[in-house]
Order: structure tokens, then C-alpha cells, then sequence
């Protein structure tokens, strides 16, 4: 398996390697894992026709590399023959998709999301489909009907979620790069814990079509990779309006993620650090650190760091909970044992019928969460819960665009903490809920962020990988991918300073 997709690419173009090679190579890490001790647990499900997708994929190759054209070929399809992780939200036709709930056991996509769509139109292949929280709703993967995603640098370890799966996936070499979804950092969040980039992109910039919906006006899908690179070509391809998405929107400056460059202009940088995120108290000692030496890099390169005071930040989670689990109850309500997936049918009624599906169906994360937003909506409560997150969501969209005016980037740790052991927070849901304390204000605020792996923890907490965040405004995911590749070039490796 090659690290990159433009060494991969390469590989495939000069007959170094085949997609079959590829698509055989994950399958075997895949089948070896399900045998160990302690299984990662990334993938739930390899796709029944990968290795026919790949063989056609191949013989296209072949032809083009025969009769001159296949520069031709990886121009008008940059990632032909390349297998990518999907994870369990994502809508593939005539494939399962269950969100990792029970509720949808026996569910089959009869479509293809618009993100896939554009993938495969791109020559990518769905390689399979990466376990997740329920609904996506958690931050460690440990919330899925299947259990656990491990995470790939310590097994005892939890992945991050709740892309845990497709993170794990591409840090574990199991795929080149990987899809996720973000309501609340679910994609930089394990990102950051299993040490790839993960980008949110800004909201709309990828249809949310045939994508099952969480927190609808949070939602945004997101990728995974080992290089800002591997993340730039696949958005270059998914991105821009979409008639099935009234939310979707161009990406303007597209054309720059083609051929990534690491970005420059240092000297005109200016870097805003949020004092409420510095002087939160859960930060780890070691993730201080780390957030350290970023600030020091960029300061060596020449870029300005001012500490800004936004004390709204400090009512983000809150808002993002009370916002999120609203609109959870609301998009949940269509799973009633009559559309989609199980049904549980004893008989007597619809109404029972609904009840008895939904209370075997969900998890009690899931559960709690419905009956927390729909507490939130009730007539009595809406007005001093719902409406106050909505106005606390209007100040941070406006307080953090009016930054912006100043700032070209807000940099913060990904998380206060390094990945945890498995269990340590299963129990413990507000302590699993603080674990978003530093990414949640990115998409009640719209705006694109990408988690950068920049180091590790000490030995003593068993050197875990830190990402810390690049936040831009809306729109300029080239910018920020641009800053992450600069850190890239200069720390290839999870934050290890590249030998120069
Ligand atoms: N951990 C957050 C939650 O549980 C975010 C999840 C997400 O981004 N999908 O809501």
C-alpha cells in the first residue's frame, strides 16, 4: 500500500501497482484484523464488488497507458482506480447503510449520495463502509451497535469518533483516505486522536444529499487523509452546488486544490488564538504543549499570534448541544419501523409498532438525545432553551465572521485531550460532550477547519498523536490547506520536524 494519492497515482500510471493490488492489499488487512486480539474494527463491511470495479479499472489503465493518453485519463479523473472508506451514513446504491444503529438492520441505499456520486464520477472506488457512533452521535466510536473502532496507534486506545471508523481506517493504512461526517467535530475530532488531517469543510461547500442527517444545519461531510494534499484533490472533485441540496454552494479558488501548494505569505499572516480556549480548564498538559510549538512555528515563519477575547465561545457546547439534539429529535422521528430498516411488529397496532421499534431499535446515546431535544422543543421549554441556543449561535456566527475582518486563521488544539482509553468516558456523557468543547464553535459558525496532526502526548500517557486546528472563514479551505501542507512539508510524520 503507498502512503499518498499522488504516489499511488504515479504507481498506477507507470504499472508499479493495480487497483486490484490496492483493493487486495486492504482486503487483506482487513480480513487479518478481524483474526487479532484486539481488532481495530474499521470497516464493518468490504463492498461485494470492489475487486470487479478495480479489475475494470485496471484494464481502462492499461489502455490508456498503451495508446498515450493516460495523463489524458488522470486529468479528466484524478482519482481513477483509488479505493476510499466510507463511512456508515453515506448512501451507496444497493449497499447497506445502518448509521452502526440496529434500526437500520437490513436497510440498502437505493441511491448514491451526491459525494459518492462525484467520487466515482472521479474514477474512485467505494471500498467499503467504517463503523461509527450511532447516528454519529459521540466522540469516541465506542457508541456503535458493533462495538468499538480501536485506535490504530494504541489498541487500548479509542479511535475518536464519530468517524472513528474511516479515521482509523486511513491511519491503520486500511484506505488511502476516507469519508467522514461532522455535526460537531466528528471528522477532526478522530483526526486528531489517530493521527491524519481531517477537514470540515465550510457548510454547503459538499452536498448533504443521501447523507443521513443529524444535526441538519450543523451537518457537513468531511474527509480524512495522511497528507493535506490527500484531502485537497478528493474536495476538488465533491465540491460546489448540487440541485438535490438547496444548502450547497460553490467553493470559489476550487481550482487551487488541484496541485497543492504549501502556502507563503507568512510574514502578511495574522493569527488569532481565542483566550477562552487557552485558559480552558480540562487542557491537557501535553496537548499544551504541543499547541505550543505550533504557535512557535508559525511564529518562526514570520506569521503574527494575538490572543483575542471571545467570551461567547464559552457557551458554544451548550448552544451546539441544545441545537444539535433539537434537530436530532426532529430527524429521527422518520425512523418508525414503517419506512426504514427493522420493524418490530407485535401486533397490536401502529402505535405499539412505532413504540417497540424505537425502544429495541436505538442505543440510549441516541435515546437520551431525543428525549433531551424534544424536551428542548416542548412548547413550555422552546422559548428559554431553544430560542437562547439559536441567539448564542447568531452572536458566534457573527462575533467569529467579524474576526475574520482582522484574522486570517483562529488556531486551537483540536481537543483538550489526546485520545482515552476505551471505557474511560462511556459512562460519563457531559465528560464526552466536553471532548468537543474546541470544535463545535466551527460549525455553528460555518466556517472550514482542518485538524493537523502536530505531536504526540509524553511517554507516560502513552504518546498519543495531538492535532491542533487551522480555522479559516467560509470559503477558504484552499488557505487553510495551503497553511497545513506548509506544516506538512516542514513535519512530515504526525509533527516530527522533517531532517533538512
Ligand atoms: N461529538 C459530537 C456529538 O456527539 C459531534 C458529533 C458529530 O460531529 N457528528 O454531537
Amino acid at each position: 500500500m503507498f502512503y499518498t494519492i499522488s504516489e499511488t497515482v504515479e504507481a498506477l500510471k507507470s504499472g508499479k501497482t493495480t487497483s486490484v493490488e490496492l483493493v487486495k492489499s486492504s482486503i487483506d488487512t482487513f480480513e487479518n484484523d478481524k483474526k487479532s486480539e484486539k481488532p481495530l474494527n474499521a470497516f464493518l463491511e468490504i463492498y461485494d464488488d470492489v475487486l470487479e470495479l478495480a479489475k475494470t479499472c485496471d484494464e481502462k489503465i492499461a489502455a490508456a497507458r498503451a495508446d498515450g493518453s493516460i495523463e489524458k485519463l488522470y486529468e479528466a479523473q484524478p482519482l481513477f482506480g483509488l479505493p476510499f472508506a466510507n463511512k456508515d451514513n453515506i448512501s451507496v446504491r444497493g449497499k447497506k447503510l445502518t448509521c452502526s444503529s440496529k434500526i437500520l438492520e437490513g436497510y440498502v441505499a437505493p441511491y448514491n449520495a451526491t459525494v459518492i456520486n462525484r467520487l466515482v464520477e472521479a474514477g474512485a472506488i467505494p471500498l467499503g463502509r467504517c463503523n461509527q457512533d450511532e447516528f454519529a452521535m459521540g466522540s469516541s466510536t465506542e457508541y456503535s451497535v458493533y462495538g468499538p473502532t480501536r485506535n490504530p496507534i494504541n489498541r487500548d486506545y479509542v479511535s475518536g469518533g464519530s468517524s472513528g471508523g474511516s479515521s482509523a481506517a486511513v491511519a491503520a493504512n486500511q484506505a488511502l483516505f476516507g469519508l467522514g461526517t461532522e455535526t460537531g467535530g466528528s471528522v477532526r475530532l478522530p483526526a486528531s486522536y489517530c493521527g491524519v488531517y481531517g477537514l470540515k469543510p465550510t457548510y454547503g461547500v459538499l452536498s448533504r444529499w443521501g447523507v443521513v442527517a443529524y444535526g441538519s444545519s450543523l451537518d457537513q461531510v468531511g474527509i480524512l487523509g495522511h497528507t493535506p494534499a490527500d484531502i485537497a484533490t478528493p474536495l476538488s472533485v465533491m465540491c460546489g452546488t448540487d440541485f438535490y441540496d438547496d444548502t450547497s454552494a460553490d467553493l470559489p479558488e476550487s481550482s487551487s486544490l488541484k496541485n497543492l501548494e504549501a502556502y507563503k505569505d507568512f510574514a502578511s499572516l495574522k493569527i488569532a488564538v481565542p483566550k477562552q480556549f487557552e485558559e480552558a480548564k480540562g487542557l491537557d498538559e501535553d496537548v499544551r504543549k504541543v499547541f505550543e510549538d505550533v504557535k512557535a512555528w508559525f511564529t518562526s515563519k514570520g506569521a503574527k499570534i494575538e490572543s483575542v477575547d471571545l467570551p461567547i465561545l464559552d457557551a458554544s457546547i451548550a448552544s451546539y448541544y441544545v441545537i444539535a439534539l433539537s434537530e436530532a429529535a426532529s430527524n429521527l422521528s422518520r425512523f418508525d419501523g414503517i419506512r426504514y430498516g427493522a420493524r418490530e411488529d407485535n401486533g397490536k397496532g401502529y402505535d405499539q409498532l412505532y413504540v417497540d421499534t424505537r425502544s429495541n431499535g436505538f442505543g440510549p446515546e441516541v435515546k437520551r438525545r431525543i428525549i433531551i431535544g424534544n424536551y428542548v422543543l416542548s412548547e413550555q421549554f422552546s422559548g428559554t432553551t431553544y430560542k437562547k441556543g439559536m441567539s448564542v449561535r447568531a452572536r458566534i456566527q457573527r462575533e467569529v465572521a467579524a474576526l475574520f475582518e482582522n484574522y486570517d486563521l483562529i488556531l486551537c488544539p483540536t481537543c483538550p485531550t489526546a485520545a482515552f482509553k476505551l471505557g474511560e468516558k462511556y459512562d460519563d456523557p457531559m465528560a464526552m460532550y466536553l471532548s468537543d468543547l474546541y470544535t463545535v464553535f466551527v460549525n455553528l459558525a460555518r466556517i472550514p477547519s482542518i485538524s493537523v496532526p502536530a505531536g504526540f502526548t509524553s511517554d507516560a500517557n502513552g504518546k498519543m498523536p495531538v492535532g491542533i486546528q487551522f480555522a479559516g472563514k467560509m470559503f477558504s479551505e484552499a488557505k487553510i490547506l495551503q497553511l497545513a501542507q506548509a506544516w506538512e512539508e516542514d513535519h512530515a510524520g504526525c509533527g516530527v520536524p522533517v531532517k533538512k
